[in-house]
């Protein structure tokens, strides 16, 4: 029993830490296991704690490095199985202009770093702060504060492609009759795009209206290749190559300006106001 917690012992996961530190006699390597408590269930981490230390055999020094060796491989022999815990991704705020990171040239990730609990952290949070910004369909890793060479998109935007060429009233009532959820209720998933790389793009031009969650409330119109093709990886490490036309085409090139710190601000001809019922004018990326 704790009749005065530490001052530094300030979560649950502190605690946790302090805990087994004790348990396992190694009380210098708190910060060893604090990331382990970060990274797994308490209960697991408990069971697991005290199977060390009903091991008879074991000399007490011997706990910490045992402890750890169960926890990367040895969990088979223990009979104990370890779930990885999963982060709860939260929103994270949007730095506008003029911020100075967004001006940044961002950074390569390497594929370690891309599966490492940080980068999938990042991910998640921003996946996350994208679905709670309606208006948004892309969102690059420097617009959350974070340097990386990361952006996603939403699948909403493939959506809005698709019904360009057809009114949107015409689309609503083709949805009613075909039992889809109504466009506002849609649950959209995001493509990730880690380290993209240009492979082909079109000389031809299309002149579109932009907008960007990190200069709000403003909308331009640029000049954007018709056709691009990038090569990225996913969240998993898995390379892609992949051809973008329309809107998505746009969106591409806006993001991956995000990555070398350019802002649409700087290459639009003409600011515009937004206008009631066009999808992609209310649309920030
Ligand atoms: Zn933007």
């Amino acid at each position: 029993m704790r009749l005065e917690p530490d001052k530094h012992l300030h979560s649950k996961e502190h605690l946790l830490a302090d805990d087994l530190c004790r348990m396992t006699g190694e009380t210098k390597k708190f910060a060893a296991y604090l990331g382990i408590a970060k990274l797994y269930y308490e209960s697991d981490l408990r069971g697991l704690a005290r199977r060390v230390l009903e091991k008879q055999d074991l000399p007490p020094d011997a706990r910490g490095k045992y402890f750890f060796a169960a926890l990367r491989g040895l969990e088979k022999k223990l009979g104990v199985k370890f779930k990885r815990k999963r982060k709860v991704p939260k929103v994270v705020p949007i730095i506008k202009e003029p911020e100075e990171i967004l001006r940044k040239k961002a950074k390569e990730v390497s594929l370690k770093e891309t599966l490492s609990p940080k980068i999938q952290g990042l991910i998640l949070d921003m996946k996350e702060t994208l679905k709670k910004t309606p208006n948004g369909v892309g969102l690059a890793a420097p617009q959350v504060e974070e340097s990386w060479r990361i952006f996603i998109v939403s699948e909403e935007v493939e959506e809005i492609d698709k019904v360009k060429n057809q009114r949107w009233e015409e689309k609503r009532e083709e949805w009613k009759r075909n039992n889809t959820k109504p466009y506002e209720e849609r649950e959209w998933r995001y493509y990730v795009f880690i380290n993209p790389a240009v492979k082909k793009i079109s000389k031809k031009k299309t002149e579109g209206p932009e907008g960007c969650l990190s200069v709000p409330e403003k909308f331009g119109l640029v000049r954007r290749a018709e056709k691009i093709t990038v090569q990225y990886f996913d969240e998993n490490g898995k390379k892609i190559t992949r051809g973008f036309t329309k809107f998505f085409a746009r969106v591409v090139q806006h993001e991956l300006d995000h990555l070398s710190g350019i802002l649409f601000i700087d290459k639009a001809k003409k600011m515009i106001t937004s206008q009631p019922n066009d999808k992609i004018v209310e649309k920030e990326i």
